[in-house]
């Protein structure tokens, strides 16, 4: 599934496939080609025109859903990109690397769990000396299971879900931030459950609302530096991290039928939003949270 041209002037509301969906339940992570409908990240679609011309930048998450496509925007704005991802998803991680190779830039796979803290440290040395640098870090790798009955929520889970979605955050921007030069930009992947959390989400929910007020608070300490940090907050996302235990099954038929454009997002219309917090043109924007939800919006 692919918009020919993502920029022609068209309704938003009928851009995209509408549920109801398959039910398609698979294990986490789980993989795009599990999903159907496919989702899109742009690769038929994105058009860049330099915005992060040799720019350096260290993306985890990176093989699938809203980070494929950041890597896809990133390499067809300029930028040369390390990719990180779950071992279990290399195939999907195979697929960006070529992506990016195609529009000319350099790809580094860089496998491994988030949830240790010198995996993360090596990252950022190992972007270092691969790219020659680091000018942007985007954290979009994250853990979502929901869990219907806190009786039935384990204490294991729950620092899991912190581990991968807060403190892998925490290390990457503690390891990244030193070898940052002025115009350097940190992005975060928070969420509308930062706001609007799911009886489902006990664990996730919170995770992202701490991430928004680390946003916020990163900002402020290390504006001072001449670098920025904001939060994308996506809605509802086609992507596997849904159909994978992010959501009952039962949800996933109706996905997206809740925001008001009675669809889910596709990771294509997140991409051109990272792509601005990350790039000289949103120079005078530091922590912000920039909403991308379908219309269920942020307070
Ligand atoms: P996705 O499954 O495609 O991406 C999530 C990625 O996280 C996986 O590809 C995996 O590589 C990575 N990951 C998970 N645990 C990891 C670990 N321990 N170590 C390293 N990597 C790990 O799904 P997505 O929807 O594109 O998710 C990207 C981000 O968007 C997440 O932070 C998610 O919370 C956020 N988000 C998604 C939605 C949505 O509806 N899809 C909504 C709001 C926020
Ligand atoms: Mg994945």
């Amino acid at each position: 599934m692919s918009t020919e041209n993502q920029y022609a002037m068209q309704d938003p509301t009928k851009q995209y496939p509408q549920p109801e969906f398959d039910k398609q339940p698979q294990s986490a992570p789980g993989l795009t080609a599990d999903m159907n409908p496919r989702p899109d990240h742009g690769e038929t679609s994105y058009k860049g025109f330099g915005r992060l011309a040799g720019r350096r930048a260290l993306i985890t998450g990176a093989d699938s859903g809203i980070g494929r496509a950041v890597a896809i925007a990133f390499a067809r704005e300029g930028a040369d990109v390390v990719l990180n991802y779950l071992q279990s998803e290399e195939r999907d991680a195979r697929e960006v690397v070529s992506l990016v190779e195609q529009a000319g830039r350099k790809a580094v796979a860089l496998p491994g769990d988030i949830g240790d803290e010198s995996l993360c440290k090596s990252l950022v040395s190992q972007t270092i000396e691969q790219l020659g640098g680091i000018d942007i870090l985007v954290n979009v790798a994250g853990k979502q299971t929901a869990v219907e009955d806190i009786a039935d929520l384990s204490t294991e889970q729950f620092e899991a879900t912190l581990r991968t979605n807060v403190l892998a955050m925490f290390w990457l921007c503690k390891a990244a931030l030193p070898h940052m030069p002025p115009g350097a930009t940190i992005i975060n992947t928070t969420s509308i459950q930062s706001y609007q959390p799911s009886p489902s989400l006990l664990d996730y929910a919170p995770s992202k609302a701490a991430i928004t007020a680390f946003t916020h608070a990163l900002a402020k300490q290390v504006i001072g530096k001449g670098i920025r940090v904001n939060a994308v907050a996506p809605g509802p996302v086609w992507t596997p991290l849904q159909p994978s235990g992010g959501q009952p099954q039962e949800k996933i038929v109706t996905f997206g039928s809740e925001v008001p454009m009675k669809r889910p997002g596709q990771p294509a219309e997140l991409a051109p939003v990272y792509v601005l917090l990350a790039s000289q043109e949103s120079s005078f924007t530091t922590g912000e949270v920039y909403g991308v939800t379908g219309g269920n919006h942020l307070p």
